[in-house]
């Protein structure tokens, strides 16, 4: 479903990414792990379009998306839930799903609304309530569910553990696995948490500086003893 061959993105002079090559296949789960600054936002944007690689190719459904513009990429079908959520702080919960299902047909709204008021039953108590005021596992939630009502059929999701206590990273990670599940959606997770992250995914690939160094099973890279070390110790 969507095919990233030999990518390269850059900022200025500075190079992001070094020739990745990730796949992922209708109704997987597919995980990237890697530290601080090896380059997993930047390939989230890179495949939304913003900025664009300056060379490789991505393919969605086998049509070349690399120079297309984002909205474009969107309408699409990809959706992205990006790092540090940024849902629209002075709107209320309603209003930021109103936005994320703007690009959907209005026809589905009231059911898509009610399958992310079922997915996160929080959300529905909490529909009047502005976003800002929302605890951040309250807003990572809010920051999915805007994702999900542009119905994608491939869902980004960047770091959504980050900053978050123990409890909410696991409730997190269950809905997740339900979007997939149920829906059947293919989703791209974007993590540090490789635990978490690595337990739930068909596969996984590891990005280190900017290339990918290792991929695998969800399972074959928690095993492998330089993951452990790198992104497992003390988890
Ligand atoms: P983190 O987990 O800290 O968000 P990351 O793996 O998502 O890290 P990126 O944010 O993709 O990493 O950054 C990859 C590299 O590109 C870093 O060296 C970063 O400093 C650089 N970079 C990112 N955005 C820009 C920008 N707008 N201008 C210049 N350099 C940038």
């Amino acid at each position: 479903m969507l095919e990233i061959a030999g990518v390269e993105t850059f900022y200025g002079n500075i190079q992001a990414l070094r020739g990745v090559d990730v796949s992922v296949e209708k109704g997987e789960i597919v995980t990237l792990i890697g530290a601080n600054g090896a380059g997993k936002s930047t390939l989230l944007m890179t495949l939304c379009g913003s900025p664009q690689a300056r060379s490789g190719q991505i393919t969605f459904d086998g049509v070349d998306i690399t120079r297309k513009p984002t909205f474009e990429i969107i309408r699409m079908g990809i959706a992205q839930s990006p790092e540090g959520r940024r849902i629209f702080a002075r709107m209320t919960v309603m209003e930021n799903l109103m936005m994320g299902g703007t690009t959907a047909d209005p026809a589905h709204f009231d059911a898509d609304l009610e399958k992310v008021f079922t997915l996160f039953p929080r959300l529905k108590e909490r529909q009047g309530q502005r976003g800002g005021t929302l605890s951040g596992g309250e807003q990572q939630m809010l920051a999915i569910g805007r994702a999900l009502m542009s119905r994608p059929r491939l869902l980004l999701l960047d770091e959504p553990s980050l900053g978050l206590a123990p409890l909410v990273v696991k409730q997190i990670f269950e809905a997740i696995k339900q979007i997939n599940q149920e829906e059947g959606m293919s989703i791209l997770l974007v993590e540090q948490n490789a635990f978490h992250a690595l337990r739930l995914a068909d596969r996984g690939y590891v990005l280190v500086n900017g290339a990918i160094t290792l991929a695998g099973t969800g399972r074959e890279l928690l095993a492998r003893p330089e993951v452990r070390a790198a992104y497992l110790e003390g988890g």
